[in-house]
């Protein structure tokens, strides 16, 4: 069944608490990429232009001292996003308390009250009931926006969902029927490409793509576990011995439907600077480490997605973050945005900004903005912050 959404909501008037995810990146205080703010704005516009109160909620950063507090204030997003609204955006220092309530009392239909960093509350993490109970006393719907957020059952993503009436914002919406459509209801062929640094956060991505996909492309750092159980020698390269019997199941399994490198660019230290050669999968020599898929490996994956209908792309092909470790993700990523009339979905932090970084923020159907959240989607988990929210 759909969930309702924020369109099933009668927000004229109403106090609508929305959970957005305004964890930007910064540096040294200042705003480094707006891009969360900037997805969260249709669903913000939305609310005022029906006339709600609004009430934005987010985390920003990890708090664990003090100083984390001050490093993770919220109010350098406040600025940000009075600059992006036509509204009122008033901007509570505190995450309870007076401030906050005046703050809220004192709306107009049509503004906005951003809510001091919820992570400033040590009871957000644990879900605290009287925490959920407090902050939901505030508003009388809840929206959820915070697709970065929804695999992490908080008080301010689970707790107040579950207290007031409360639906989906549209970027929760979006991200669920695209990668949706790509997951669950792929039109095929169907193929998945898992890259990145950590097999054991993306083997079970693997294992439940082995069951929907086509076929699923293994690069990156992970491949070397691979060729590892494929009795191959990799030198250096990155491997997770623990899972190497996993991935010899996986092998064992899958048989053509897992798709490894051929050959791998080897460097004789991870360095921009290395040395450089080709060596052939499963034969890296000792010393060496393959940091980036080959190009008889780009070949291969090249054709492997001729034709796809839909693709699925987690974890970069190589150390994209050096020049000489490049090529490989970004030929992938012209491949994939090369495919005509098919359905391209990134999901994973590092791959989003690899292809946003090579230039390609265009060129795919969807890039998600929640790592974590997408591959917990993708391992086929459910995610508690949508789970909550009510059916239509
Ligand atoms: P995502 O965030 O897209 O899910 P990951 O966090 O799993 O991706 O992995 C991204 C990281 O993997 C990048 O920093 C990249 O440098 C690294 N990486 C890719 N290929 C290799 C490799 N062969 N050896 C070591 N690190 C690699
Ligand atoms: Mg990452």
């Amino acid at each position: 069944m759909a969930k309702r959404t924020v369109k099933d909501l009668d927000v004229a008037g109403k106090r609508v608490i929305c959970r957005v995810d305004f964890n930007v990146p910064r540096k040294d205080g200042v705003i480094t990429n707006d891009n969360r703010i900037v997805q969260a704005l249709p669903t913000i516009n939305y609310l005022i232009e029906n006339n709600a109160k609004v009430i934005l909620m987010s985390h920003l950063g990890k708090i664990k001292t003090e100083e984390d507090k001050a490093k993770n204030n919220m109010d350098v997003v406040a600025k940000a996003l009075a600059e992006k609204v036509n509204t009122k955006v008033v901007f509570s220092s505190v995450t309870r308390g007076e401030e906050l309530e005046n703050a809220v009392a004192n709306m107009k239909d049509g503004e906005i009250v951003l809510v001091q960093n919820t992570r400033y509350e040590p009871g957000e993490t644990k879900n605290d009931p009287e925490l959920a109970k407090y902050w939901a006393s505030l508003g009388d719907l809840f929206v959820e926006d915070a697709f970065g957020s929804v695999h992490r059952a908080h008080a301010s993503t689970v707790g107040i969902a579950s207290i007031l009436p409360n639906a989906l914002g549209f970027l929760v919406e979006k991200e669920v029927t695209m990668l949706g459509k790509a997951v669950d209801n792929p039109e095929r062929p169907f193929v998945a490409i898992i890259g990145g640094a950590k097999v054991s956060d993306k083997i079970a991505v693997v294992d439940n793509l082995l069951k929907k996909a086509d076929k699923v492309i293994i690069g990156g750092g992970m491949a070397y576990t691979f060729m590892k159980a494929m009795g191959g020698e990799i030198g250096t390269s990155l491997l997770e011995e623990d899972k190497v019997a996993l991935a010899k199941e996986y092998l064992d399994k899958a048989g053509d439907k897992l798709v490894l490198p051929v050959d791998n660019v080897c460097a004789d230290k991870f360095a921009a600077d290395a040395d450089i050669q080709v060596c052939e999968s499963g034969k890296i020599p000792e010393g060496w480490m393959g940091l980036d898929i080959g190009p008889k490996t780009i070949e291969l994956f090249e054709e492997t997605l001729q034709g796809a209908k839909t693709v699925v792309w987690n974890g970069p092909m190589g150390v994209f973050e050096m020049e000489p470790f490049a090529k490989g993700t970004l030929a992938v990523c012209t491949a994939i945005s090369e495919l005509p009339g098919a359905t391209t979905v990134i999901g994973g932090g590092d791959s989003a900004a690899a292809a946003i970084q090579l230039g390609f923020a265009d060129k795919f159907s969807h890039i998600s903005t929640g790592g974590g959240a997408s591959l917990e989607y993708m391992e086929g988990k459910e995610l508690p912050g949508i789970a909550v929210i009510s059916d239509k």
